[in-house]
């Protein structure tokens, strides 16, 4: 169960449209078969790797409005050329105490925060006039495909201090678990996340985000709850070298 990468060899690449056409399409099914509410779930378009005129194709054409990007240096130009449209950028890579300002600034959300000294520079570096910068904290269950992310046990004792920084607003949880091919396995991953931001909703938060589900997994992310699918190459096909 993976959407995969719609590319016929022999025929035509398939355009920008159809590929945001088949994603969306894609989420709607697994809306309905899950349980979910039509529309629970939002297309957060992964376009690092990309140049700004393709995300102009996927904005004039698609209608997206909300890009990922993981890194600041690659992004900030892009916002730039396409400031034009009114669009939200999330900041979904690690983040560099060195970045932090930047994505203070240029940024609506970030996504992997998973420190308390990463927090309180985002806290401190948001300009006064903006809104609060919208977080996730990124969660590492077990055996994540990468090294970010605060254990499970760890996630009330970081919530708890955003909770005291004003210019941040806690959204809920991201994670980004190993690629694995077994759609029971892939549930079992985000089920982790999903009952650790249940015990925060318990506890009173006003939680409204799970941030996880890609190109291969999105619909054991949205079986499992996902507010927020980020999704790369089933969008924009296989990034540049
Ligand atoms: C690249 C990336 C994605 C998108 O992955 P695809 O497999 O291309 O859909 C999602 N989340 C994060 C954090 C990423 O770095």
């Amino acid at each position: 169960m993976s959407i995969g990468i719609r590319y016929n060899p022999g025929t035509t690449m398939p355009t920008i449209e159809e590929n945001f056409s088949h994603v969306r399409k894609a989420i709607a099914a697994a809306e309905q078969r899950f349980g979910r509410a039509g529309g629970a779930v939002r297309l957060l378009a992964v376009s690092k790797g990309h140049p700004a005129e393709t995300l102009r194709l996927a904005v004039e054409r698609a209608g997206q409005r909300e890009f990922g990007e993981s890194q600041v240096q690659e992004a900030l130009p892009k916002m730039a050329a396409l400031s034009d449209h009114d669009l939200t950028w999330h900041f979904i890579g690690p983040i560099q105490s060195n970045k932090t300002r930047d994505i203070a600034r240029h940024f609506q959300w970030a996504h992997g925060v998973d420190r308390v000294k990463i927090a309180r520079r985002l806290d401190e570096q948001r300009p006064a006039e903006m809104p609060p910068l919208n977080v996730c904290i990124q969660v590492n269950a077990s055996g994540e495909a990468t090294k970010s992310g605060v254990a499970i046990a760890e996630v009330p004792a970081l919530a708890e201090a955003i909770a005291h920084m004003p210019r941040l607003r806690l959204r809920g949880l991201m994670s980004i678990p190993a690629p694995l091919a077994e759609f029971s396995r892939q549930r079992d991953a985000f089920r982790q996340i999903r009952e650790a931001q249940a015990r925060l909703v318990a506890r009173g938060w006003p939680l409204d985000t799970l941030s996880m589900g890609m190109s291969g997994d999105m619909e054991a992310a949205i079986a499992e709850g996902a507010t927020i699918v980020r999704i790369g190459r089933a969008l924009f096909g296989a990034r540049p070298p």
